[in-house]
């Protein structure tokens, strides 16, 4: 019964001159997230720089689209919409009641008629039209009762050449639409954290590139298909994220041989740093994400991500969840449906090169140090990890 979207859009209205930048951003995303719906949609803006879906389909999937909206960064809320193409006042009246009757099973409830005129030369006046239809309503529904000034449900009628009937609002992510903040490169583990933290940067507007660090054998096959899944259900948010899969083994094993094993998560990771940092050049990303939190493992002190952040030389590193509790992020991942992957027990290849007791202070000159063990080879091993890197582009 619906044929369009309202798109409701908050702090990108905000931008001034640049809006119609934010505004097409928004269009384009909106698009992405239709494609493969059942249905034939249409993106529009009219001159009041509204944004509808409109349907163009005899049928479609209204579930699909709903669930596609609200994955869109950027939309604040969205209202279904009835169209009326008989404008006659009876018509109308008969399309207010059995708008009201398929919308609310319970109609205990408060409302105003809200008529707005697009179209002037309507023979009736939008008070004309609130008290008409209002009359109808009351009279089909003796439940409902009129409240012109804090109703319970805002029906609204807008007078175009199709009339537009609608009161619900559905709720969108919010953030800001892709595209509109650049492009950062994610580090993205099979943990439950990483993901989260890819999400909340992409909901500002920011691109994602992610790298995920793999070492076969010693992680296997299924611990990757667990990444490009998890890719996949970011996705569903960032648009498509192309996924650079970096082979660390050769990496990790000479860290492994030459250096302090009480050091070798903080030197592994200052080297999955490195290479992020070196494909994030490469790929016009504007910094690196991870998904650490302060304090929530040994490698995540203030100390440890001291030292980690040194071997980034250009660029800055963004942590999206730096203050946030385990719970908090949790969360995150069961609302965006990433937490049901992450929790899937394959090995990451973190754990399988731990020392049993790492260190949790570590000092930058001490672990520059125990680097230099690796002078001779890092070099090489460096290049062939960039040289043999595996991309996967993952979505739709
Ligand atoms: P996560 O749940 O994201 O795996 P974690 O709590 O397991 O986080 P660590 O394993 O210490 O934390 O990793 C910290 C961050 O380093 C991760 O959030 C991720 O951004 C990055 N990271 C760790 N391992 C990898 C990997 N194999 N590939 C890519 N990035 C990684
Ligand atoms: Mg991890």
């Amino acid at each position: 019964m619906f044929r369009s979207f309202l798109v409701k859009y908050g702090e990108i209205g905000v931008k001034g001159k640049n809006r119609y930048i934010f505004e097409d951003a928004l269009m384009k995303q909106i698009k992405y997230a239709l494609k493969g719906i059942d249905g034939e949609f249409a993106v529009t803006k009219d001159k009041g720089g509204r944004i509808f879906v409109e349907v163009k389909s005899s049928e479609y999937d209204y579930n699909a689209v709903v669930d596609a909206l609200s994955h869109v960064f950027g939309i604040i809320a969205f209202c279904p919409v009835v169209h009326v193409t008989d404008r006659d006042l009876e018509n109308l009246k008969k399309e207010a009641v059995e708008y009201v009757r398929n919308t609310y099973p319970d109609r205990h409830f408060t409302f105003k008629i809200n008529t707005r005129r697009a179209h002037k030369s309507y023979p009736h006046t939008s008070m004309e039209v609130d008290a008409a239809l209002g009359e109808a309503v009351l009279e089909a529904f003796p439940e409902t009762k009129v409240d012109v000034h804090n109703p319970q449900v805002d029906i609204r009628v807008e007078i175009r050449d199709v009339i537009h009937i609608y009161s619900k609002e559905l709720k969108g992510v919010g953030g800001m639409p892709l595209g509109t903040n650049g492009k950062a490169m994610l580090l993205l583990s099979g943990g439950i954290d990483s993901p989260v933290a890819g999400y909340m940067t992409a909901k500002r507007g920011v691109i994602i590139d992610a790298v995920y660090f793999h070492a076969p054998p010693y992680t296997s096959e299924r611990a990757k298909q667990k990444v490009v899944d998890l890719a996949r259900e970011i996705s569903k948010y960032t648009g498509p994220v192309y996924l650079h899969i970096v082979n660390f083994t050769d990496i990790q094993l000479a860290i492994y041989e030459k250096c302090p094993h009480d050091e070798l998560t903080i030197i592994m990771r200052r080297y999955m740093m490195r290479i992020a940092e070196y494909l994030a050049g490469k790929n016009d990303c504007l910094g690196l994400i991870t998904g650490e939190s302060i304090g929530q493992v040994a490698s995540q002190t203030l100390q440890s991500l001291y030292v980690t952040d040194a071997a980034v030389k250009n660029m800055p590193v963004y942590r999206p969840l730096i203050g946030m509790d385990k719970q908090e992020i949790v969360d995150i991942s069961e609302k965006i449906g990433t937490y049901e992957t992450s929790i899937l027990p394959y090995e990451d290849c973190c754990t399988i090169f731990v020392a049993k007791h790492p260190v949790t202070k570590p000092k930058r000159e001490i672990i520059e140090r125990s680097e230099q063990n690796l002078k001779d080879v890092i070099d090489e091993l460096f290049q062939r990890a960039i040289d043999t890197e595996e991309l996967i582009i993952v979505g739709k």
